[in-house]
């Protein structure tokens, strides 16, 4: 990215990246001891920084035990194959993020569906359609908690329902909620008064809100036991680096201590939102950082990001197979270090993107 540009498509939404604390947690930890891990977690990679860090996610999130895997793909990978024997059923939302659909493919059971997006009544459909045909067979659902290209909320508090309705896993990946959504940041499950219980399987990542790498599971402690003994993703791999799990137990505390970070975010969010609907700039229904706007064919969301970047925003164009086809976009996604005037400044440039977009596609 050319400097001076503004970066208006990273996941950092509360800046936390390169904040002095988190910046400095690392350091310290670096200059203390290791920087690599050594080794996996069940040989001699798990390191005590590991061990805060998972107990404050716990707390965090308010589960019983966390445990940390070394990317958000590898946790979905581990996790869902962990859970699902050959006759379940693995049933998803249609817009799931790519690694819980390679993660069902991984899995290969009997049955993978995917439900048309958010809609928990179709997948109600289909988990009682598989039930009277395999009574005895398992059952896992799972959604990500912000749909990562749509910024939209999963209905998750009706899918928790039908996951206890029918005894079925329900595994929900709030990479894009932890953070930002809520008024203490904990995620779709605090919007939506969901404890260990209706969820039992939730899923963060740190390379979003957090600012760092890596990703976490936490659940009942019997749950997380069975994963660390049977998830190969955290089996055969090497631990995340100390000083990583350092940095991130402190961007944590910052989601507490910096509460300004998510209420700045929410004003931009509104802002945005606001000035869009003046100007009759078409967004989605997304109440989250994650503010796309759809420009329709590849090409267009192709030269509306050109524009853009001629005019000093950086807006990556998202196209399928990422999004379906069609609906090629402007992943727009605002963070705690934007000013106001600086998504002013993006709204009239967004504006002339699209009209330019559309006069170049009609002329061609
Ligand atoms: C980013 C993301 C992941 C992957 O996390 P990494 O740590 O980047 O591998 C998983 N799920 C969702 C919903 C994501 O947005």
């Amino acid at each position: 990215m050319p400097s001076g540009t503004i970066d208006f498509c990273s996941n950092d939404y509360l800046g936390l990246r390169a904040h002095p604390l988190v910046r400095s947690a690392m350091i310290d930890a670096a200059s203390r001891g290791a920087i690599g891990a050594g080794a996996s977690h069940l040989v001699s990679g798990h390191d005590p920084e590991h061990d805060l860090l998972e107990r404050a996610l716990a707390d965090f999130t308010g589960r019983e035990r966390a445990m940390v895997f070394s990317t958000g793909y590898m946790a979905n990978l581990g996790v869902i194959t962990a859970l699902v024997e050959r006759d379940d059923l693995i049933l998803q939302d249609r817009l799931n993020h790519a690694s819980l659909i390679d993660a069902a493919l991984l899995a290969r059971t009997r049955e993978f569906k995917r439900y048309p997006h958010n809609d928990a009544e179709a997948a109600a459909c289909a988990l009682r359609h598989f039930r009277k045909e395999h009574p005895k067979a398992g059952a896992l659902i799972a959604t990500d908690g912000v749909f990562s290209m749509d910024g939209d909320i999963a209905p998750v508090a009706a899918l928790a329902k039908l996951a206890q309705a029918e005894s079925a896993w329900f595994v929900v990946d709030d990479a894009h909620g932890l953070g930002v959504v809520g008024a203490e940041g904990r995620g779709v499950c605090e919007q939506q008064h969901l404890d260990q219980k209706a969820v039992p399987i939730l899923i963060g990542t740190f390379g979003k809100a957090l600012g760092t790498f890596g990703a976490f599971v936490a659940g009942e402690s019997a749950l997380i036991e069975w994963l660390i003994q049977s998830a190969r993703t955290y089996i055969y791999t090497t631990a995340l680096p100390p000083p990583i799990a350092a940095a991130t137990r402190r961007a944590l505390q910052l989601v507490d201590r910096e509460r300004w970070r998510r209420e700045k975010l929410h004003e931009l969010i509104q802002l945005f939102r606001d000035g869009a609907q003046r100007r009759g700039i078409v967004v989605m229904p997304s109440m989250t950082a994650i503010q796309p706007v759809v420009c329709g064919s590849s090409a267009m969301a192709l030269q509306a990001s050109a524009y853009l970047r001629d005019h000093g925003f950086h807006v990556a164009a998202i196209r399928p197979p990422t999004v379906p086809e069609g609906s090629a976009r402007l992943r727009i996604t605002l963070n705690a270090h934007h000013q106001a005037d600086e998504v002013e400044r993006l709204l009239a440039a967004l504006e002339g993107a699209i009209s330019h977009a559309l006069k170049t596609e009609t002329s061609t």
